[in-house]
């Protein structure tokens, strides 16, 4: 397919074109970067705009089941959704913590809906910017929400909390009475905490946990992007299919709110901005490892600090200046 008939099939809502132009977008041959910008660049034409939710949670709390059952209720309210998988573990250890069973499998079946696993990408930058386009793509093939699923480590929450309109974090119920280590960063850039298995015999331990993060919510500083009352703390049931009514009216409440208030729209500005500053961030850092004279000097540099010869804050002063800035 020729990348305006991709550009058009996207728009048109095909997701095999969805899918391609997302494989497009993970390439690092620069035959296809150029390709893929063309694809990005008719996608932001179409002016479409989806729900950008970030959700996170620790291997086992039920992402995949919240994320199955959430997605179908949404299909079933005829809304398009699509989920994308952050996963840097899988770049590290070859294996993925969130993408090898069969996942998801009921909302894969929904032509309403659109699954991506997360890209083999060796470093973050590349797990962001691939997911930052694939984000862009989405919303240009008319889905409604784009859900951005991560596990809680290491900087992959933040990277998520930062892509999306909306950051919730899934947490299973707490044996005891403590909170169960959540960062406190984590916590404050949460706008929804949901409690999951709130069912059976969990449910008690489920509603206490609840309450310890609501009272816990309570005494973080107030953001001028939340309503009275906001980031809550609220039990659901991903298997039993419960609560998920009211976690998204909650999540539709906020939207709205901060659509009415300007807050929406200021924050997606400042995410082009700084989409922007780090592409061109890391198009330099390309540039390092591109150019052969660049990096035979980065590497004798490097050998006289790793020997001693040099001081690093020196040697880097000096690559600086070669690379005339
Ligand atoms: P993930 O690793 O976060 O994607 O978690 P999974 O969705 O794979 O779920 C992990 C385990 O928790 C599975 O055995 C699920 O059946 C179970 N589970 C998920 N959601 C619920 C729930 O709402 N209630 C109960 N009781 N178990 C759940």
């Amino acid at each position: 397919m020729q990348q305006p008939d991709l550009a058009t099939a996207l728009i048109a809502g095909d997701r095999r074109a969805l899918a391609r132009a997302i494989t497009l977008v993970e390439s690092t041959r620069p035959d296809h970067r150029a390709a893929a910008l063309a694809v990005l660049e008719a996608a932001a034409r179409a002016g479409r705009q989806a729900l950008r939710i970030g959700l996170s949670g620790t291997p086992g709390v039920g992402k995949s089941t919240f994320i199955e059952s959430f997605g179908l209720m949404l299909v079933n309210q005829g809304l398009r959704v699509a989920v994308l998988a952050v996963d840097p573990s899988s770049a590290r250890s070859g294996g993925s913590i969130l993408g090898d069973k069969t996942r998801m499998d009921r909302l894969s079946r929904e032509p309403a809906a659109f699954i991506r696993p997360s890209p083999s990408q060796a470093h973050l930058g590349g797990v962001a910017r691939r997911t930052r386009e694939a984000i862009s793509l989405c919303e240009a093939a008319g889905f409604d929400v784009v859900l951005i699923e991560t596990v809680g480590v290491g900087q992959s929450e933040t990277l998520v909390a930062e892509m999306a309109d909306l950051f919730i974090l899934l947490l299973a119920p707490a044996g005891g009475d403590e909170l169960q280590g959540v960062k406190r960063g984590i916590m404050e850039m949460a706008d929804l905490i949901l409690v999951n298995k709130a069912d059976g015999d969990l449910k008690p331990a489920a509603l206490r946990t609840v309450s310890d993060y609501a009272g816990a919510l309570r005494l973080l500083r107030k953001r001028p992007q939340d309503p009275e009352g906001f980031p809550k703390a609220l039990p659901v049931s991903a298997l039993a299919e419960d609560g998920l009514a009211q976690a998204w009216a909650e999540m539709q409440a906020l939207a709205q709110w901060r659509r009415d208030r300007g807050h929406f729209a200021a924050h997606r500005a400042e995410q082009a901005r700084q989409w922007f500053e780090a592409e061109v961030r890391e198009g330099l850092l390309a540039r390092l490892t591109r150019d052969p004279a660049v990096r035979a000097r980065l590497g004798a540099l490097g050998d006289a600090v790793a020997a001693g010869r040099a001081a690093p804050a020196q040697a880097a002063a000096e690559m600086l200046a070669s690379l005339g800035g």
